[in-house]
C-alpha cells in the first residue's frame, strides 16, 4: 500500500522556518519527502544544511513578514523555483508581553499584523495558486491562546483565537475546491517565543505543574502532526484545531 504520509514531489513553504518550531516543521517536511521554501528575515544557513542533508530540495526568500507586501512574491518565487505550491505552514509570529492596563496600540498592531494579517493574505495568494490546480494544504501554527485567554498578551490571544477563526472560515470556503486548511496548537514548547516564561523561575515552574506530560515540548515532537495535515492522510480532515501540548488542554 502507498504511504499517506509521503510527501515525494511536494513543494512546502514555511514561514519562519530559520529557528524553533518553523526548522523543526520544515525538517519534518524533508525528511517525508517534500521539497522546502523557507521564508524570513533571518539566514536560513542553519536549516538549509539540516534540510539538505535530509535528501530535500531546498529554496529560501528572504522577506518581512510583519507587512503584507511580499505575499504575492513569496508565492510567485516559490512556483518559479520548484513548479508548484502545495503546502503553505503560517508559523513565522511573534508575542509581545504587558498587562492589558498598560498594553500599547504599537504592541496590538504588531503581533496582529504578523500573526494574523499577513497568515491570512499569504494564505489567500497561496489559495489562489491551490484552488486554480484543485489541492492544497494550509497549516496554520495557533496556539493555546487560540482556546484560552492567557494573562499579559492581550494581542497575541486575539491573534491566535483569530487565526484559529480563520482557519475554520477558509477551511469552510475551500474544503470542496480540494484545499485543507487546518491548524496545530502547540503547547509550551523550548524555543526563543517562550524564554522569558522560562527565565521566570515562578511562571515556569506553575506551568510545569500543569503540564499532564511533565515537560514542557521539544519543536521536533511537532513534526508529525505537520506531515500528517500537510499529507493524504489527512484528505478528508478540514478546518481543525489539533493540540500538541503533552495533554495541557485536556486538563
Ligand atoms: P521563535 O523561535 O521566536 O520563532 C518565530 C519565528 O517567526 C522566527 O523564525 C522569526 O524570525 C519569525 N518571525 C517573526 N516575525 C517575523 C517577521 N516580521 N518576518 C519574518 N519572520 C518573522 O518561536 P517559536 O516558538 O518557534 O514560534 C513559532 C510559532 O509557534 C509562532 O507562531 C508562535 O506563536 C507559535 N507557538 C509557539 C509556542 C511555544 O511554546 N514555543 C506555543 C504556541 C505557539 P526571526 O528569528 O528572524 O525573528
Amino acid at each position: 500500500m502507498a504511504n499517506p504520509f509521503d510527501l515525494s514531489g511536494r513543494t512546502a513553504v514555511v514561514t519562519g522556518a530559520n529557528t524553533g518550531i518553523g526548522q523543526s516543521v520544515a525538517l519534518a517536511l524533508a525528511e517525508a519527502g517534500a521539497s522546502i521554501v523557507c521564508v524570513g528575515r533571518s539566514s536560513m544557513e542553519e536549516t538549509e544544511a539540516l534540510v539538505v542533508r535530509a535528501g530535500a530540495r531546498f529554496h529560501s526568500i528572504t522577506a518581512d513578514l510583519g507587512s503584507i507586501a511580499p505575499v504575492k512574491s513569496i508565492v510567485s518565487e516559490t512556483i518559479s523555483a520548484f513548479g508548484s505550491l502545495d503546502i503553505l505552514v503560517n508559523n513565522a509570529g511573534i508575542i509581545r508581553r504587558a498587562d492589558a492596563i498598560d498594553f500599547t496600540e504599537e504592541d496590538w498592531d504588531a503581533v496582529i499584523d504578523t500573526n494574523l494579517k499577513t497568515a491570512f493574505f499569504l494564505s489567500q495568494a497561496a489559495g489562489r495558486h491551490m484552488i486554480g490546480k484543485g489541492s492544497g494544504k494550509i497549516i496554520n501554527i495557533a496556539s493555546l491562546l487560540s482556546f484560552q485567554g492567557g494573562i499579559r498578551i492581550p494581542s497575541y490571544t486575539a491573534s491566535k483565537s483569530g487565526l484559529a477563526g480563520i482557519t475554520r472560515l477558509l477551511a469552510c470556503e475551500w474544503a470542496a475546491k480540494g484545499v485543507n486548511v487546518n491548524a496545530i496548537a502547540p503547547g509550551y514548547f523550548v524555543t526563543n517565543n517562550t524564554a522569558a516564561l522560562r527565565d521566570d523561575p515562578d511562571r515556569s515552574a506553575a506551568i510545569l505543574a500543569r503540564i499532564p506530560a511533565g515537560r514542557w515540548g521539544a519543536p521536533a515532537e511537532l513534526g508529525g502532526a505537520a506531515v500528517f495535515l500537510a499529507s493524504a492522510a489527512s484528505d478528508y480532515v478540514h478546518g481543525t484545531v489539533i493540540p500538541v501540548d503533552g495533554g495541557w488542554l485536556a486538563r
